[in-house]
């Protein structure tokens, strides 16, 4: 066996002998956050899902909302960007002002999830894996200015701009590739250096809906996604072997248009009704009773971690956290 190994081994049992209490004092706090493009929660519900049910089976699965008040201030257009900054910032359109996927002016006033980390503890790890670009550049704001001088300690993204690798072609193959790319990148990273906060953006069923609507393709691409959760959680579960203590986190952005499933960004009960998978217990009701919405998983997150927000910040998010306990 070689050494390292049979290092990995000896901490993995030392682990295991430690009592409880003394486990969660000292153990890191460390999270990731998945998001799967556009998977409606009807769909997530009958499609199998094992490696979803497998990090479920610890913690939870849900039923969640994006969208903001229907009819209210806050309500928010069920398409991607948008969905990812309030889930990014625990803002609502009306204060992070992105409205659509392009041509986008975010306001960097909220803080984003990344800048609040890096902020309070800049020795923390962060790391983000992207089929797409604008995650970071744009929304993120990593160099912009106005987003904060923060930078994260790892991004694998771009692979979009790389048509040499990756040839765009009309049935979005390239996006399959790219997303089976980020899942390498982000579960090589997650097993190596066991980084505190963690993004993986997944965008290819999203294209299989626009491209083929409620549809045995469409089913394929989830089931396709669901296998990518699994390795990132077998990377998770390595470092859970080493003492760390993770948070994960599985959802998407918007649910789908009832009649075909192909457009979203409207207001019905199906695009807004989303869904979080999460391997933590310790749930609050409103999480278990399906009233958790998109903006409550960046304060989740932030509870894990044991970091609090500055309060000028804290005190503009719109959502709290589902999680119970200190
Ligand atoms: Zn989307």
């Amino acid at each position: 066996m070689p050494r390292r190994l049979l290092m990995a081994t000896a901490l993995a049992l030392l682990a295991g002998c430690l009592p409880p209490a003394a486990r969660s004092a000292e153990a890191p706090h460390k999270a990731v956050f998945i998001l799967l493009d556009g998977i409606p929660a009807d769909v997530i519900e009958q499609v199998p899902t094992p490696a979803m049910d497998a990090i479920a089976a610890s913690g939870g699965y849900a039923r969640a909302h994006v969208g903001g008040e229907l009819g209210g201030p806050t309500e928010t257009p069920t398409i991607s960007a948008p969905g990812y900054m309030s889930l990014l910032t625990s803002t609502w359109a009306d204060k992070h002002h992105v409205r659509g996927n392009s041509n986008q002016s975010p306001n960097y006033t909220y803080w984003n999830l990344f800048r609040i980390v890096e902020t309070i503890d800049s020795s923390r790890v962060t790391a983000l894996f992207s089929t797409w670009l604008d995650n970071r550049t744009v929304l993120i704001g990593v160099g912009r200015p106005g987003a904060g001088d923060f930078r994260l300690d790892h991004a694998a993204d771009g692979f979009e701009l790389d048509t040499v690798a990756f040839p765009h072609d009309r049935a979005s193959r390239y996006i399959k590739a790219i997303d089976e790319r980020v899942t390498s990148e982000a579960a090589s990273y997650i097993a190596e250096r066991g980084p505190d906060l963690t993004w993986v953006y997944l965008q290819h069923t999203d294209d299989m809906g626009h491209a083929h609507g409620d549809s045995a393709p469409f089913h394929e691409a989830v089931r396709e996604a669901d296998a990518r959760v699994g390795r990132i959680w077998a990377a998770v579960q390595r470092r859970q072997a080493l003492g760390e203590d993770w948070m994960v986190v599985v959802t998407t952005d918007h649910g789908r248009d009832a009649r075909t499933g192909m457009g979203h960004g409207g207001s019905s009960p199906r695009e807004r009704t989303t869904w979080i998978v999460t391997n933590r217990a310790e749930l609050t009701p409103r999480f278990t009773s399906g009233q958790a919405t998109i903006v409550d998983i960046a304060p989740s997150i932030l509870h894990h971690l044991r970091i609090a927000a500055p309060p000028a910040v804290a005190r503009e998010m719109e959502g709290v956290s589902f999680l119970r306990g200190p």
